[in-house]
């Protein structure tokens, strides 16, 4: 269950956006106290109905929900057909997590990760692998993303790393993500702290948010039948 700092947080992340709860018209102003009043129930129906302003605290998040109504279909697949879809690398003991994970989640979520990402996992029952470092299906079509799973898998690690791909960049997009993100990529915190205090305070606000939106899917997702 989400924390109510952290909650707030959230809001703050968002803006505090103008939402429906049962009856009760939350704006701006009424967020704080509704977070702090709430039962526990009401704190997940908060966080539940917050679901569209998580997905869309991107532009990539936008971009492939726009991409996902153009494209949709109603048809909802299987397990048998997620496990068909779902391009896992290494050990076969994630996949009921990554199964349950995809049937969770709304479907423009589902398809953009099985259109987008490969599974590696490592640890469950191998030490160590190795591979053609090209992800492809049998189709020969290539994936851009990867999620990366230890033995610490569980079906919300799944659903937490998928929120990321879903506001991770487009694929041929340029990553527009910021300088500074991509400067931690590659030359790592270390430098970056060396480059001074304003680096690392910009790097840290926005993994920080970053995290409690994928942490907010989650949560909403794995509480979802
Ligand atoms: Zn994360």
């Amino acid at each position: 269950m989400i924390a109510r700092q952290t909650f707030r947080k959230l809001a703050a992340d968002l803006d505090y956006p103008r939402i429906m709860v049962g009856s009760r018209t939350l704006d701006r102003d009424a967020w704080d106290d509704a977070i702090d009043s709430a039962t526990m129930q009401e704190r997940s129906d908060l966080l539940a109905a917050l679901e569209p302003q998580l997905l869309a605290a991107t532009p990539q998040g936008i971009e492939r929900s726009r991409k996902w109504k153009s494209a949709s279909s109603l048809s909802i697949p299987s397990g048998e057909d997620l496990r068909q879809r779902a391009l896992l690398y290494g050990d076969v003991e994630a996949l009921p997590f990554i199964i349950e994970a995809l049937q969770k989640c709304p479907p423009a979520v589902r398809e953009a990760i099985l259109d987008e990402a490969a599974f590696l996992a490592v640890g469950l029952s191998s030490n160590a692998w190795t591979a053609s470092a090209r992800r492809c299906d049998s189709d020969g079509r290539s994936r851009h993303r990867e999620i990366v799973f230890s033995r610490a898998i569980c079906t919300e690690l799944v659903l937490h790393e998928m929120a990321h791909v879903w506001h991770a960049p487009l694929h041929g997009a340029p990553d527009n993500e910021g300088p500074k993100r991509q400067a931690i990529r590659s030359i790592g915190r270390e430098k970056l702290r060396s480059l001074g205090p304003e680096w690392e305070l910009a790097m840290d606000q926005q993994e920080w948010r970053s995290e409690r939106n994928a942490d907010a899917l989650a949560e909403i997702w794995m509480n979802r039948n």
